[in-house]
Order: C-alpha cells, then sequence, then structure tokens
C-alpha cells in the first residue's frame, strides 16, 4: 500500500528516452487518477476571491465551486480593487511588459522603487528583484556558493535552495537542532571559505518558524553567515507584517533575506534583500535576474500597492490572525491533532498516507478544497492535512471545514 504515496516514485529509470519515460508516467497518472490516488483537479478562475474556487472534479467529473484553503495569498491581495488598479495603471504606462533583462534595458523606475520598498520593509540596505521566489534563492546561491564554500542547511527549506547548491557543499542540519548546528559549524569552521546557514522564517508545510534568534547568535560565533527564505513569512509576521525576522525583533540583523511575491503579496516574482555591495554584485552575477526578463510592470506596481496597504491598514492582517485564532479554538473545541503553528499555516495530521488522500477527497465531496500532504514531501508518518487560512475566510468558511471534519472522522477515524 505504501509503495503507491507518490507520482513520482515510480520504476521509471533514467535508461529509457525520454518520450519512454513520459509515456510511462502518463499512464500511471492517468491509472492513478482513476483510482482515486492521485489527486489532481484543474482550477477553472471565476473568482477574485482566493478562498472561492471553481474547480474541476476529475474523479466526478464536473466542476465545482468550493471554499478553498489551499492558496497562499494570506492577506487576499490579489483580488483588493486597490492591487488589482494600481497594475492596471502601470500597464497602461509602461506595457504589458519590460521585454529585457534588468541590465540591457528592462530596468523601470517602479522596479527600482519596489527594491528600495522591499528593502526598507525587511531592515536591509537593498534589495533586488527576480521573477519568481525559486529564482531568487537559486540566483543568489549559485553565484554565492562555490567549491570552497559550504551552506548549512535545515532538513525543511525549500526545493528552490537545494536547486541552487548545486555547485557547492551540503551540510543538512537537522531541523531547528541547535546543538547539531552548534557541533557541525564548529566541525567545518575551519574547512570552507564562506560558512552559509540557510533556514526558512515559516517553515511551509508545518506553519512552524525558525529559531533565529539562537541561530544567529551561532552564526555569529563561529563566523558563519545567515540567509533566511521568509517567503511564508512576510507581510504575515511580525507587529507591521515585515516578516519573521520582526517578529523575533532582529530586522537588520542577518545577512541576506529572500522571500516571494506569490504569497501575502497576491502576485508573481521574488526578492532578495541584503547589503548595497552585495546587491550589487548579484545584479551581475545571479544568472536568474541576470539573463532574465525583468517583472512585468503590472506585477511590480501591484506589489508596490500591496506594500503600501500592509503599512497602512493593519485590520487586513488582524482579520488573517483572527481567522487564525478562530481556527485554532475550533480545533481544540473538537480533539483534532494539529501541529503546533505560529502562522495561518494548519497542518491537520491524519499520520497516514491513503487516509490523508481520502481525507481530501472527502472534503472535496463537501465543497472544501485543502491538499493531502504526504511522503516525500513531509516524512512517513506525517501525512497531513494543509490547510492555509487567509483574511478573505469568513468565520462560516471555517466552520464548514469544522463540521466536515468532524462528520469524516466519524466515517474514517483520523483523529
Ligand atoms: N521558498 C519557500 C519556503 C516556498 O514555500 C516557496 C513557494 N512554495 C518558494 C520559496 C518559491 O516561491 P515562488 O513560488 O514564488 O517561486
Amino acid at each position: 500500500e505504501e509503495e503507491l504515496y507518490s507520482i513520482k516514485d515510480t520504476n521509471i529509470s533514467l535508461d529509457m528516452d525520454i518520450y519512454q519515460r513520459a509515456e510511462l508516467f502518463n499512464q500511471l497518472w492517468i491509472n492513478q487518477c482513476k483510482e482515486n490516488k492521485h489527486l489532481i483537479y484543474w482550477v477553472e478562475s471565476n473568482s477574485r476571491i482566493s478562498s472561492r474556487m471553481n474547480i474541476f472534479d476529475i474523479n466526478e467529473g464536473l466542476f465545482k465551486d468550493v471554499v478553498s484553503f489551499v492558496a497562499n495569498d494570506y492577506l487576499g491581495m490579489s483580488g483588493r480593487d486597490e492591487t488589482i488598479a494600481a497594475g492596471i495603471e502601470a500597464m497602461r504606462k509602461y506595457g504589458t511588459g519590460a521585454c529585457a533583462a534588468p541590465v540591457i534595458g528592462g530596468y523601470l523606475d517602479i522596479h527600482k522603487k519596489l527594491e528600495l520598498k522591499i528593502a526598507n520593509f525587511v531592515g536591509q540596505e537593498d534589495s533586488l528583484i527576480f521573477s519568481s521566489g525559486f529564482g531568487a534563492n537559486t540566483g543568489v546561491l549559485n553565484c554565492l556558493l562555490g567549491k570552497n564554500d559550504i551552506a548549512l542547511i535545515d532538513s525543511f527549506v525549500h526545493t528552490s535552495v537545494l536547486d541552487g547548491l548545486k555547485g557547492t557543499n551540503i551540510k543538512n542540519i537537522g531541523h531547528n537542532d541547535m546543538e547539531y548546528l552548534e557541533m557541525t559549524l564548529k566541525n567545518v569552521q575551519n574547512l570552507y571559505t564562506t560558512k552559509l546557514v540557510v533556514v526558512d522564517g515559516v517553515y511551509s508545510q508545518d506553519g512552524d518558524l525558525g529559531l533565529l534568534p539562537e541561530i544567529s547568535t551561532l552564526c555569529k560565533r563561529y563566523s558563519a553567515f545567515l540567509m533566511v527564505d521568509d517567503a511564508h513569512g512576510i507581510g504575515v509576521m511580525g507587529e507591521n507584517g515585515r516578516g519573521t525576522l520582526e517578529y523575533y525583533n532582529m530586522l537588520g540583523e542577518v545577512d541576506i533575506v529572500t522571500g516571494t511575491f506569490s504569497k501575502s503579496f497576491g502576485c508573481v516574482g521574488g526578492f532578495a534583500a541584503t547589503s548595497k555591495e552585495l546587491v550589487q554584485y548579484l545584479r551581475y552575477y545571479a544568472n536568474t535576474t541576470m539573463f532574465s526578463a525583468s517583472v512585468t510592470p503590472q506585477v511590480t506596481a501591484s506589489v508596490i500597492k500591496a506594500i503600501e496597504l500592509i503599512e497602512e491598514d493593519p485590520s487586513i492582517r488582524k482579520r488573517l490572525w483572527d481567522n487564525v485564532e478562530y481556527l485554532k479554538s475550533k480545533l481544540d473545541e473538537e480533539g483534532f491533532d494539529y501541529k503546533e503553528t505560529k502562522s495561518p499555516i494548519f497542518p491537520i495530521m491524519i499520520r497516514h498516507n491513503f487516509k490523508a488522500k481520502e481525507v481530501a477527497a472527502l472534503l472535496l465531496k463537501e465543497g472544501i478544497y485543502t491538499n493531502a500532504i504526504c511522503y516525500p514531501a513531509v516524512r512517513n508518518r506525517e501525512a497531513r492535512i494543509r490547510v492555509g487560512i487567509l483574511a478573505t475566510h469568513k468565520k462560516s468558511d471555517i466552520n464548514i471545514l469544522l463540521s466536515a471534519l468532524v462528520k469524516i472522522n466519524k466515517t474514517i477515524q483520523f483523529t
């Protein structure tokens, strides 16, 4: 049973040519869909609000209106009149694309404005923007670390970090394990030129936080640099939404902060914020920006507006955190097993791969869209339903989720 938990965990061999591999994959995929073992939905966009969706349910063969808990649009910025209007105005002024990489003519005044805004927001001297959060991590890491360097990475960092580290040495430091981090830092101290610790602000599957104060102290003690990927923290965490570093009252105290525009800023794109010198270096050495066309004017202007709204209207974030507290109290009331989270990400633990998929399928029948996260995305026996809370969810949406979970738990006991 456990053998089929991942569609990618098959006997597709690299000895086959690419068409044979693709054909085999397609057969497996179709079979798994038919057997309800692999759930993939087409999303039809009939709604600006990320907490509502109209999706195609492959198993039932029809479109459905659902309450969605899968989006990362934590503050509902993607559907707001203000962010949309700012984007449209920028398109009218600059056209639909800058159509060149930044250093060869694709750098607009609004790109500069956004870079300074981001830098100021996360407490760094300067920043540069990328067309994805993924590209920010790969671009930065790829050009900073080489054969004589080492990256010490938390076990739960994003794939983009691993992709960026292909040309260097890597040491996994476990998850928020301070003793192991210190031991590793001691061991590598004199062996490498640059030692860079890479961790997340908010971890995307468990919703817990990187222990940044302790990690930063150890980095300083052993002369290592610290990079924090705050993709899920920026806009959400801290008193003013300036991210996980603000939450810990340590803005400006780490070497590099990366993040994305595709979550609480409601668009797409990413950034790296650090010292002026390093930003200037990255502009020319980070290939994912140097050799890639600039972020579109619409995205740039909408992100600027999203940051302005976060700065000017704390009630948006308050709605999000009210919803987070409401879901917590409801889950406690019903006695569900969820991982202690400090963010809007709720892992509702099922602990069994197939059961998790079954629960997600049954939730969908009840009109609720969530993702079952199973091995290998998370450790075996850590399968869960991942619920992402947004400012745009209504209390009634959360009530519907809870009633459905209670009902499903009566049929297939999972808690
Ligand atoms: N870092 C983390 C922790 C993420 O969760 C993600 C997106 N899932 C990224 C980076 C990449 O960001 P993007 O999707 O905007 O490219």
